[in-house]
């Protein structure tokens, strides 16, 4: 029941298009496809604002920054709330949404990022790290070294999520990754959408995990954001 659970939650996580589109107010984008990636983040910092129930709680308010300061607190990017820049013309606009989502990098203007799984601050680093520019680990471009993805266990609909994405901003692949899939996600039910190819070991033999950010998790965002210089 548990796992079952986790699998829809994940599903959810899961989900994003790319494309800038005025907020507050506009629609969840629902295509869960993305054809060309945002850019990285400039000026050193990392804008957000938050909508106005999410403002209002105090516990989801400090979810956010804990998770975003678990991601950036090492690196030259700054987790930077609107109201410290307020003619930052980029940003993300939180909301409490009803699934999962975040675009892929900056977008430019405001764009969207949704969180439903609030218990998990794990689940909004994941949401966090689209955003500030990564797919999902299984998309790597060197993943077919390392897993073995059967197209035939997803559905049509789905056969995106597996698609190599390239984005210049890739680490080593890595299995403990907060963005890499569970083995069930997106398959059809009591299927598994890849497996990990034979010879690896370890983290290796059971993909996916929520509950830490791993060590290439953070040295990836560092290599592409640059270290934080000290005093
Ligand atoms: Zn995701």
């Amino acid at each position: 029941m548990m796992k079952a659970t986790c699998n829809v939650a994940f599903l959810a996580v899961c989900v994003w298009v790319t494309g800038a589109q005025a907020c507050p107010g506009s629609n969840m984008p629902s295509a869960s496809d993305a054809a060309v990636a945002g850019q990285r983040w400039l000026t050193g910092r990392f804008v957000y604002s938050f909508s106005p129930d999410v403002a209002a709680d105090t516990g989801r308010v400090a979810t956010f920054e804990e998770a975003c300061q678990k991601l950036l607190g090492t690196t030259a990017l700054r987790c930077t709330p609107r109201s410290e820049a307020p003619a930052a013309p980029d940003f993300v606009f939180v909301i409490n949404g009803g699934h999962d989502f975040s675009y892929i990098g900056r977008q430019g203007g405001c764009q969207v990022l949704s969180i439903l799984s609030w218990n998990n601050p794990i689940i909004v680093a994941h949401e966090i790290k689209h955003a500030l520019g990564w797919a999902h680990e299984q998309q790597h471009p060197e993943r077919d070294r390392y897993i073995e993805v059967d197209f035939e266990a997803v559905p049509a609909r789905h056969r995106a999520e597996f698609r190599v994405r390239d984005l210049k901003n890739e680490g080593p692949y890595d299995f403990d990754s907060i963005m890499h899939f569970f083995p069930s996600d997106f398959a059809f039910p009591g299927e598994v959408a890849f497996r990990t190819r034979p010879g690896e070991t370890g983290r290796a033999t059971a993909p996916g995990q929520r509950n830490h950010l791993s060590e290439t998790d953070l040295a990836e965002i560092r290599a592409v954001y640059g270290v934080e210089e000290q005093q």
